[in-house]
């Protein structure tokens, strides 16, 4: 292991304790160990609990035939090791009143115990103070095999701890049956570790899986390093800071990623509090609800969130796994996580600068390094990403545009004051307006009688056809679609009667589509209105095939450029591609 220097600070450790009976009990209470992964986490977060600058994880077998953590923490003091697998004891906590102030991950004290209980677990441990001590025989090991010690003795080492576990679940073989195959394991390893290593920029990680290195960072403390060691990406372009802060009752920071970097999976969304990696259902709904309809449906952004609280708002104390908090007032940080990833997408431009087009621009460009992307799905465009000018406010360039042409009867071509050309897709520049303007009057509606749509009546009303369930969701939601212009009433059976629909340019032809606009309303899903207004501002938007008028393409502009996302359609589609002057100096080699 390669030292580097660095100072722990041994303050807020305290001796360890067994907890006596009365403050075990107020403990969350339940199962620790119950996969590989269970057993990697807890030996992680007692590694990073020690001040470790450095964690090597080594997993064989998915952790069935070995997983070792080896840290340069503080050590354990040998009268220690001799009692920390027992039960309830912790260095961490004394009272449960210290779960108010807690800053250490763990806080139980029966993590060892789990795994001493079910494996064979060899503790070696060199404690940072160890004056007078000859190297050789500076550390202690302790082996338990299914909680009993079959071994201890001294041996060389520099400060630390080495965790080995060997032989998981030997004597629990119903555990053993339901544990997934290696692979599936091992996967959730690496994963668990991406999120570490993500949230502790400062600590170099190493995890070697089956003797094959499958993560390594540098711990520079720099988190857009550590993004870039991870996924083989120089992300740092496509990255936007977040750091917001409420009158020192939270702090939010880290970064989002531009709208290339979007995945369709949720895994890289990544989001701790104080540290802790967790799952706090009402906050990752809100950052969901920050980028619905900022990014294409089913696609998820990259994103690094820390929240910060003081400890006394937050508990920890839910789940024995420590994998659930709570906030005690959620409602407000949850509000500020969904306008924070809100604002950043939406003035994300909804492709990078220079690199618009596959094809040639890919082809002369250098291929980024790193032998794999840690499956990271990548935009094509982001590939050939080369940082020129940061890329200015998408709204503030699309009002500097001047109009040249319209291509196909769908696409503008306009010129930037720089000398670039950007294309327009006329109907999402459309459907993007509209969207804003109806979730803007049907948001005042939701706290106002009179903030409705207006509403355009139907020359003729149409009548539309439910299912059974779709018809009593429906009747229910009639309110909030009047709040929308949509007069609509229960017509008898499964039957609908819709008089009238929201003004707008497009409102008659609306009324070709609502059969489907009424499945969207009648949707049995908590993003219902969401997904109402996309399908009304899609159906309301002009078409492609649409002849515009030099004035039109002008106003059209013009009236995009004062949106909030203006590079986006509410499908999550690029309105916009861009051809940098660059881009025409290099190809056309001026
Ligand atoms: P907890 O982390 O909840 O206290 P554990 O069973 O995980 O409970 O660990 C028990 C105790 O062992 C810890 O409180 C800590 O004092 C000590 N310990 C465990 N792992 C390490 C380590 N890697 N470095 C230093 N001390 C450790
Ligand atoms: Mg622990």
């Amino acid at each position: 292991m390669v030292r580097i220097s660095y100072t722990i600070d041994m303050t807020q450790r305290t001796p360890l304790i067994t907890l006596p009976p009365e403050v075990a009990e107020r403990i969350a209470a339940g199962e620790v160990v119950e996969r590989p992964i269970s057993v990697v986490k807890e030996l992680v977060e007692n590694a990073l609990d020690a001040q470790a600058h450095e964690l090597r994880v080594e997993v064989r077998s998915g952790g069935l035939h070995l997983v070792r953590v080896t840290d340069d923490g503080y050590g354990i003091p040998d009268d220690e090791l001799e009692r920390v697998y027992l039960r309830h004891t912790t260095s961490k906590i004394r009272t449960v009143e210290d779960l108010s102030h807690l800053h250490t991950l763990g806080f139980r004290g029966e993590a060892l115990a789990s795994i001493a209980a079910v494996s064979e677990l060899t503790l070696l441990s060199r404690p940072i103070e160890t004056e007078g001590v000859s190297e050789e025989q500076a550390a202690l090991f302790l082996t338990l095999r299914g909680g009993e010690v079959t071994q201890r003795g001294r041996r060389a080492r520099l400060h630390g701890t080495t965790a080995t576990v060997r032989d998981l679940f030997y004597n629990v073989p119903a555990r053993l049956k339901f544990t997934s195959r290696a692979r599936t394991e091992n996967k959730h390893i690496e994963h668990l570790l991406e999120c570490y290593a993500v949230a502790y920029p400062a600590v170099r990680f190493n995890l070697t899986i089956d003797e094959r290195v499958a993560l390594q960072t540098s711990g520079t403390g720099d988190l857009v390093t550590t993004l870039a060691e991870l996924y083989h990406l120089p992300l740092s372009e496509l990255l936007y800071p977040i750091n917001v802060s409420a009158h020192e009752y939270y702090k939010l920071h880290g970064y989002v990623g531009n709208r290339v970097l979007a995945q369709p999976s949720r895994r890289y969304a990544m989001l701790f509090v104080n540290g802790r990696w967790v799952q706090a259902r009402a906050l990752q709904e809100a950052l969901e609800e920050g980028y619905r309809g900022l990014l294409p449906k089913g696609m998820h952004p990259l994103l690094v969130l820390h929240v910060d609280l003081p400890p006394d708002q937050v508990d920890v104390n839910v789940h024995p796994a420590k994998t659930e908090v709570r906030l005690a007032r959620e409602e407000e940080v949850a509000d500020a996580l969904k306008q924070a990833v809100r604002s950043m997408l939406e003035c994300s431009p909804a492709l990078p600068d220079t690199v618009q087009f596959p094809g040639p621009v890919l082809a002369n460009q250098r291929r980024l390094p790193g032998p794999r992307r840690r499956g990271l799905h990548v935009a094509e465009s982001a590939e050939g990403y080369k940082a020129e000018i940061a890329p200015p406010a998408t709204a503030e360039v699309i009002a500097s545009l001047r109009p040249l042409a319209q291509l196909q009867q769908a696409v503008i071509l306009a010129e930037a004051p720089d000398g670039s050309l950007y294309l327009v897709d006329q109907h999402r520049a459309h459907e993007r307006i509209i969207y804003e303007y109806f979730r803007r009057i049907y948001a005042g509606s939701q706290c106002n009688e009179q903030a409705a749509l207006d509403s355009h009546l139907l020359l003729e009303p149409v009548i539309v056809e439910m299912k059974r369930y779709q018809a009593d969701l429906l009747e229910q939601r009639l309110p909030m679609l009047r709040g929308l212009g949509l007069e609509c009433e229960r017509f008898g059976g499964h039957s609908f009667l819709i008089r009238s629909v929201p003004n707008s340019e497009g409102s008659e032809q609306l009324a070709a589509h609502l059969q489907e606009i009424a499945q969207v309303a009648a949707q049995d899903s908590t993003d219902w209105q969401d997904s109402l207004l996309i399908s009304l501002s899609c159906r309301s938007a002009m078409r492609r095939g649409r002849p515009l008028s030099a004035g039109e393409q002008a106003a059209l502009l013009k009236t995009l450029a004062e949106v909030s996302a203006p590079a986006v359609c509410p499908h999550g589609s690029p309105i916009l591609l861009h051809y940098s002057r660059t881009f025409l100096i290099d190809k056309f080699e001026w």
